[in-house]
């Protein structure tokens, strides 16, 4: 069998050629869809995938929806699908349907489509397609090392495959609940074109029966996966590398059951800095943990898009730009590598474009109550070069607003050679003229005849605490009156 999936992509810039009016009339919309399980938080990877799906959808014009994969009733739990919708949409994501948005097609929970799947179960019966299977836990571990042990790929041994109606009595009046596993035709070859990975071909000889119910009834994930692209109208399946060797499967689940194939693409996986996999199950740093930490939405986004995804673009790009720029003809094959360097680089881009009342509103919970919205003004105006994260401006509200550490020890020795004249004339300089940089140099210059970094640095430090920072003139204007005479006279005597 071969999927009718044509494997190319229109290059940037290049039109498609015009439908004919028929196939207008048949096309069915693209729709591309996002389907996480809800057994944890989503990361990085997953963020990805959602984002190269609702791009791709928004590319063609067509629609994205989202699907909740919570057949695993054991493992899914509802927190964790409102923290998913809640990490997507703060990521910028948008569905056009999904659990909260229902339309005809859906609804978009698996577990509430107990229905639509037990009419799918039915027909394969029907075609005697399908069989229920006894075999215990550890009876199949057993088998499966057997297999391991001699050199073969372990695969399903076909204990029940051939069961007799007594046989399968006896086992149900032991009080065994079965499970129901697909006959998967022998001496088939199963081919389809990855836009990814390009040309795939399977032998169905080495995929052994596979269960589609699990024995609590529920629908297991090959099927209803399957069985819920084909009647959401999902035309393109953009996920994990990880899931390519499942493709076999659902493709002869759909022939079966006479359903439309989607076309696949699957992504390489994403890595993190130890070339291992991003995944929610081994504590990588989560959507919610960037969140949290204060990086923006578009810039992680930005960094999403060009993970395992090449473009010409260069710069920074709002969804619809990402929309209008991603090809999936430029999804690459090797695993991409998450660094949270590069990160920063478009965090820090994010940081210089935003408005200054957008950073005011992003900086707000650093600064300490109480400092008027001038100060704070001035204060996010003087910081922002110097900030990537909003604990980068807590520990700066600290100096402009709060008390100063005592200096470290050759930082204070720097201040302490500048010697009392020196801060003497700065100190009177800032009580006559307040918070004044330009004030305060000049009447330091005039009185000890300093430049350069000698006549600079002593001043930083007395009024920062720190050697490098925020240029000095404008963190000087945020502080409050005063504040600068009282750090400067502290060296006078
Ligand atoms: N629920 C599956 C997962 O999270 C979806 C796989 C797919 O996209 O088909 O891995």
């Amino acid at each position: 069998m071969s999927a009718s999936n044509a494997g190319s992509f229109e290059r940037a810039g290049q039109p498609e050629a015009r439908p004919r009016a028929a196939e207008v009339a048949a096309a069915p919309v693209p729709t591309t869809r996002f389907a996480p399980s809800p057994t944890g938080e989503l990361h990085l990877g997953n963020a990805r995938t959602a984002l190269f799906n609702v791009l791709l959808a928004r590319h063609l014009n067509g629609r994205f929806v989202l699907r909740i994969e919570d057949t695993d009733a054991e493992r899914s739990q509802e927190a964790h699908v409102a923290q998913q919708m809640a990490d997507l949409r703060w990521l910028g994501i948008e569905w056009d349907a999904g659990p909260d948005r229902e339309d005809e097609r859906g609804p978009y929970r698996q577990s509430q489509r107990t229905s639509v799947y037990e009419r799918y179960f039915d027909e394969l019966a029907r075609q005697g397609l399908t069989y229920p299977c006894f075999c215990t836990p550890v009876e199949l571990e057993v088998s499966r090392r057997t297999q391991l042990a001699s050199g073969k790929p372990p695969r399903y041994a076909g204990t029940c495959r051939d069961l007799t109606p007594e046989q399968q009595a006896r086992k149900r009046a032991a009080g065994i609940t079965p499970t129901t596993r697909f006959r998967v035709p022998s001496g088939r070859r199963i081919e389809f074109e990855d836009f990814v990975h390009g040309a795939q071909h399977f032998q169905s000889d080495d995929i052994g029966d596979f269960v589609i119910r699990r024995a609590d009834g529920s629908a297991a994930f090959f099927f209803s996966n399957a069985v819920d692209d084909a009647s959401m109208g999902v035309t393109h399946v953009l996920r994990g590398e990880d899931h390519l060797t499942n493709t076999p499967r659902q493709l002869m689940i759909l022939e079966a059951l006479g359903l439309p194939a989607p076309r696949y693409g699957h992504v390489s996986l994403l890595v993190g800095p130890d070339g291992a996999p991003l995944s929610k199950r081994h504590g990588d740093p989560s959507l919610r943990y960037y969140r949290e930490r204060g990086y923006a939405a578009e810039a992680l986004a930005n960094h999403l898009f060009r993970l395992g995804h090449s473009t010409p673009e260069h710069g920074f790009l709002s969804m619809e730009e990402m929309a209008r720029a991603f090809n999936p003809a430029h999804l690459g094959r090797a695993p991409a590598r998450f660094e949270e360097q590069q990160l920063n680089v478009w965090q820090k881009e994010w940081v210089n474009r935003i408005s200054l009342d957008a950073a005011c509103a992003w900086l707000a919970p650093a600064i300490p109550p109480g400092v008027e919205e001038q100060a704070a003004r001035a204060f996010v105006e003087a910081v922002r070069p110097n900030v990537l994260l909003p604990e980068d401006a807590s520990a700066w509200a600290q100096i402009v607003f709060g008390d100063l550490p005592p200096l470290a020890e050759q930082d204070e020795q720097v201040v302490r050679s500048a010697g009392p004249g020196y801060f003497s004339a700065a100190a009177s300089a800032a009580a006559a003229n307040g918070n004044d940089l330009q004030a305060i140099v000049g009447a330091v210059r005039a009185a000890t005849g300093k430049t350069g970094a000698a006549l600079y640095k002593p001043l930083r430090l007395a009024l920062t605490g720190r050697p490098h920072g925020p240029e000095l003139a404008p963190l000087l204007k945020a502080m409050p009156p005063g504040k600068a005479r009282e750090r400067l006279a502290r060296f006078a005597a």
